[in-house]
């Protein structure tokens, strides 16, 4: 028990501790003033009249103040609290959209650049970070900002704290960030590969998309990168695209995995519309048509006020009408729907501004989704594979693996069509294995079933490879040879029969066969041929078996 005190005064000390360590600047007096302060030597005039309250007017926050009807320029004020903490630093996260801070009428901290108007270019949403004199304690500090955006101001937080402790709490937000934005590169990276491997499977194309767009909009929202590589707006362009590509990639999966039948094809005129939004946003803000900032509002617009309420209306639909497949994808979707949803609400300032987890929803939503990905490959491997061996199953003799009766059937066919169309002739050579009775009599039915295995052997070896072979009943095989007159099918026949007569058979020794052959013309059809086959054949058995004849 006394542990469990001594625990609980611990913690309760690092708390306290820990908020002496940081100040919330949001909750001290923030006053506005709309306008730009007039300028001289350099020296922002605002930032060092004296009795000029009357001109300044209070805020909550300095954000978005009233009656702003159209104006760019805004300044805010802040008293500094009487303490400073020692190596006092300002943490700030972020700025809409440009602005510098002055001191005394000096400017101590700028992002981007005021043009002689007071006007300027988006240049990203960094966080920023800067020193204000020890001696600042108790005194004004002065925002000048410039926006051309819908919102006017600082955003999120603001914060007062020394600068060694301002890094350490970006190291606790980052290193989950930077561990799971990681991982979601690097899957994305597997999942990339094994479409390129094989180009079949969109899904995980898409999939391998959307966990790259997402990790990167991760790996660019970690805090502690931005002091080794600052690139605030290419980091905007990045966090863009992957913002704006996640509607199409969730549109574009549902419509390729999902066996729906969805009127007006509306979740694939959703991911349309969304493509063309991300490439009409990116490319138009690259070709300075407009920043890259104004594009956010219509995205937002259009997602949440169209997209996302219809998908999610689908979603929900899809996961209580799906089958189990169905249900997880549109499970995975729905969280990061709803984390969306709560992000607008904390942008639309309907809930309050907190650091939320995310790079969680996303990271949920992608593992959800890998599962029921992998899960399904499996499947669908198993189902190629067992597809392939019924295919076998079904083509070929099971005694002598040979092509059976049912596909030379169709192959005759094909053939038969090849010749109506190009004249191609082609000829069947019908051979039945001489006396093959006595073989099954002498040496019994196994034996005989061997004689007709090595039987096959010999005729597949000894003929083409464009030859079709296969067995058509008990001991009679037939030979297809497409583009074959009836002088070349003679000479093959004659080959095989020699080979047969020339062959010692295990256990049986010598044996011959008869051959008929008979080429399609003109006047035949399927049976005409078969029959003279076999008629030829019947005429080698009569003449003294052995032998090949033609008809
Ligand atoms: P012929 O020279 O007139 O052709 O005489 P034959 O003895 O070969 O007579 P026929 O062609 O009528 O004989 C067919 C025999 O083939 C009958 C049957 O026992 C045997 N047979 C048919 N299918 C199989 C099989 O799958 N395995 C075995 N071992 N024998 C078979
Ligand atoms: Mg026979
Ligand atoms: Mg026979």
């Amino acid at each position: 028990m006394k542990k469990l005190l001594f625990l609980l005064l611990f913690f309760l000390n690092y708390f306290l501790s820990a908020n002496n360590n940081i100040i919330d600047l949001s909750n001290y007096k923030w006053e506005y003033r709309w306008g730009d302060s007039p300028f001289k030597d350099k020296i922002a005039l605002w930032s060092i009249e004296q009795n000029n309250s009357s001109k300044w007017s209070e805020i909550d926050f300095p954000s978005n103040p009233p009656n702003r009807d159209g104006k760019t320029n805004v300044w805010y004020r802040v008293k500094l609290p009487k303490n400073l903490t020692s190596d006092p630093h300002i943490y700030i996260f972020s700025v809409d959209i440009i602005t510098q801070v002055y001191y005394k009428g000096n400017q101590i901290y700028h992002f981007g650049q005021f043009n002689q108007e007071g006007k300027g270019k988006f240049e990203g949403w960094p966080w920023h970070m800067f020193s204000i004199p020890d001696d600042s304690a108790g005194e004004y500090l002065y925002f000048r900002v410039f926006s051309n955006y819908l919102d006017i101001g600082l955003w999120g937080e603001v914060l007062l704290a020394s600068k060694g402790y301002l890094l350490e709490n970006f190291l606790d937000y980052d290193i989950p960030k930077i561990m799971v934005g990681s991982v979601s590169v690097f899957v994305a990276v597997i999942f990339l590969l094994s479409f390129l491997s094989k180009f079949i499977r969109v899904e995980l194309f898409i999939l391998g998309l959307l966990f790259l767009t997402q990790g990167l909009n991760i790996l660019c929202s970690v805090k502690i990168l931005q002091l080794y590589l600052f690139y605030p707006l290419l980091n905007q362009y990045i966090l863009a695209i992957s913002f704006f590509f996640f509607p199409v990639g969730m549109g574009y999966y549902l419509d390729k995995t999902l066996k729906f039948n969805i009127s007006f094809n509306l979740i694939r005129r959703i991911w349309q519309i969304h493509l063309l939004y991300l490439l009409g946003a990116v490319f138009g803000s690259l070709l300075g048509f407009y920043d890259i900032s104004s594009t956010y509002e219509y995205f937002d617009i259009l997602y949440n006020f169209i997209s996302l309420p219809i998908l999610t209306i689908f979603l929900i639909y899809f996961f209580i009408k799906g089958d189990k497949q169905t249900k997880l994808i549109s499970a995975s979707f729905l969280i990061i729907s709803m984390y969306w949803l709560y992000s607008s609400l904390i942008a639309y300032g309907i809930v309050p501004w907190v650091e939320y987890p995310s790079d969680v929803a996303i990271f949920l939503c992608l593992l959800l989704l890998s599962y029921s990905i992998v899960k399904n490959l499996n499947y669908t491997k198993e189902l190629e594979d067992a597809k392939e061996e019924l295919t076998v199953l079904s083509s070929t003799d099971y005694l002598t693996k040979l092509y059976n009766r049912k596909e030379i059937d169709s192959l005759l066919y094909k053939c038969q069509s090849i010749f109506q169309r190009y004249q191609d002739s082609f000829s069947v050579i019908l051979l039945d294995i001489d006396d093959f009775k006595q073989v099954n009599d002498t040496f019994g039915h196994l034996v005989g079933d061997k004689f007709l295995i090595e039987l096959g052997n010999i005729l597949t070896t000894n003929t083409r490879d464009v030859d079709f072979v296969g067995r058509w009943g008990g001991e009679e095989f037939l030979i297809i040879c497409p583009k074959t007159k009836s002088e070349e099918a003679i000479v093959i026949a004659e080959k095989l029969r020699a080979k047969i007569e020339n062959h010692s058979f295990e256990f049986v020794g010598k044996k011959t066969a008869s051959f008929g052959i008979s080429t399609y013309t003109q006047d035949d059809n399927l049976t005409t041929l078969l029959s003279k086959a076999d008629e030829a054949m019947y005429q080698s058995k009569k003449e003294g078996k052995n032998r090949v004849s033609f008809k």
